[in-house]
């Protein structure tokens, strides 16, 4: 028996992760829809549909999947294409909502590609709101140049909170344990901080390192698609294959 579920769709940062578990065998496998299908236009689009149907497809074929075979597949938008064409060709399948193991595997795969990013990791892991927009969006305009490319810009929220006027100014901190945003360490108390402020559905003070500054706007996006292959032990681990 196959699940099939996505996860990160909802997180303003990265693409969005599409994964098949067979039950029997802990075989895994995952793909991505790039972050560049959610801007430009393309979101408004739905290419993402597509995407996610060409994925599902692939990862079915890497895991010889037959017709017999039970698929579980999320019952989400996501798929809305994918079942159509699961449909058509015959596919014994049934739209459900997907449980562990899979949901817990593919959110596991989702933060480790969020961490990849760059995402702080106490904004993935310890917190009972992983990737809240607005902590996001802190973490985005602390590198704006860099940053604002990993987003899925063609969001509404996005439109709304993510071209905000930023005013940078100068100061001492003083606060203890205090995180910079731009290199994740921290902040010595009574040492130089560049200050950015702007108000979103609040107010909003970042502090970083002067260095950490970001001026460059003409830094080029990395590539941050990826995909896997995999077993899960029983243990919990994973077995590359
Ligand atoms: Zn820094």
């Amino acid at each position: 028996m196959i699940q099939i579920d996505d996860a990160g769709s909802g997180s303003l940062v990265g693409g969005t992760c599409i994964a098949a578990l067979r039950l029997e065998t802990g075989e895994y496998s995952y793909d991505f829809i790039p972050i560049s299908l959610y801007q430009n236009g393309n979101f408004c689009n739905k290419l993402y549909l597509n995407r996610s149907k060409d994925i599902v497809f692939n990862l079915i074929r890497k895991l010889h999947v037959d017709k017999k075979e039970e698929i579980l597949v999320c019952q989400g938008y996501m798929f809305d294409v994918a079942r159509k064409h699961l449909n058509a060709q015959g596919y014994n399948w049934k739209s459900t909502k997907i449980l562990d193991p899979l949901q817990s595997i593919i959110e596991q795969t989702f933060n480790e590609y969020a961490l990849g990013l760059g995402v702080p990791v106490q904004y993935v892991k310890y917190t009972k709101y992983p990737l809240h927009f607005h902590r996001i969006l802190r973490w985005v305009y602390a590198d704006y140049p860099k940053r604002h490319k990993l987003c899925k810009t063609d969001w509404k929220s996005f439109k709304k909170y993510g071209n905000l006027d930023v005013s940078i100014s100068q100061d001492i901190l003083y606060k203890k344990n205090y995180t910079c945003l731009g290199c994740s360490k921290r902040i010595r108390p009574g040492t130089r901080v560049k200050v950015l402020k702007y108000v979103s559905n609040r107010p909003n003070i970042i502090y970083l390192h002067p260095s950490c500054l970001s001026q460059d706007n003409k830094t080029k996006p990395r590539d941050f698609s990826c995909s896997g292959h995999m077993i899960l032990k029983s243990d919990g681990s994973f077995l590359p294959c």
